[in-house]
């Protein structure tokens, strides 16, 4: 099976691809890893790269796709695939659509994780991180143990008008790729809130039996 999975920032997509992946049997591509180790390589791809990771910018779409197309034909990804983090626009959407097709294959369905904004920037409100595990909790939903309780922090991107212009920027971005692939019959739309158990039930009976 082949899948990738979008959702605004909060919507708990980390958690979902890692049971989606180990439940499914399929090789979890996370774009922001695929870059890591195409840094760690060394050389001109690594070096470019590497100049928009470390600023925080995005990487160039032709620059991602080159990544992301090179990783889908490592041999783990034979097996069945769910990208996190790609494509992230319709361009990069529709590079990917070309590659698949050139490798004679196709997706088997684009999933939208729906959260509606209020949840998000709640969720995303009190989100905390242990600065030695990198564990993220939430001070309400989901608070750290006790002995982690008092070195936990804010992340530094958790504030209310960062938040709220990050998802009005996902929501522009995000409409059009979305719309293609409902054009294309390949979109799924399942409802991101409530609990991990609750979501990961919907995905998997969204995308079939597991086994
Ligand atoms: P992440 O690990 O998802 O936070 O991604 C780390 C970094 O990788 C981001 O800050 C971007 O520089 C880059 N990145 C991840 N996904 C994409 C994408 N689809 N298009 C362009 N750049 C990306």
């Amino acid at each position: 099976m082949r899948l990738v999975l979008m959702g605004p920032p909060g919507a708990g997509k980390g958690t979902q691809c890692e049971r989606l992946a180990r439940g499914f049997g399929l090789a979890h591509i996370d774009t922001g890893g695929a870059l890591r180790v195409v840094m760690a390589r060394g050389g001109e791809l690594a070096r470019e790269v590497g100049s928009y990771v470390e600023a925080g910018q995005l990487v160039p779409d032709d620059t991602v796709v080159a990544v992301m197309t090179q990783r889908l034909s490592e041999p783990d990804a034979a097996r069945g695939f769910l990208l996190d983090g790609f494509p992230r626009n319709r361009k990069q959407a529709l590079a990917l659509g070309a590659a698949l097709t050139r490798a004679s294959t196709r997706l088997d369905h684009a999933i939208l994780l729906e959260v509606p904004d209020d949840v998000v920037l709640d969720r995303l409100s009190g989100r905390v991180v242990d600065p030695q595990t990198g564990q993220v909790y939430h001070e309400r939903h989901s608070p750290p143990p006790p002995d982690v309780a008092p070195r936990v922090v804010r992340r530094r991107d958790d504030h209310l008008s960062a938040q709220q212009a990050q998802l009005a920027q996902y929501h522009a971005i995000t409409e059009p790729m979305v719309q293609l692939y409902a054009e294309r019959d390949l979109l799924l739309r399942v409802d991101g809130t409530g609990t991990p158990d609750a979501v990961f039930a919907r995905l998997s009976a969204a995308i079939g039996t597991i086994g």
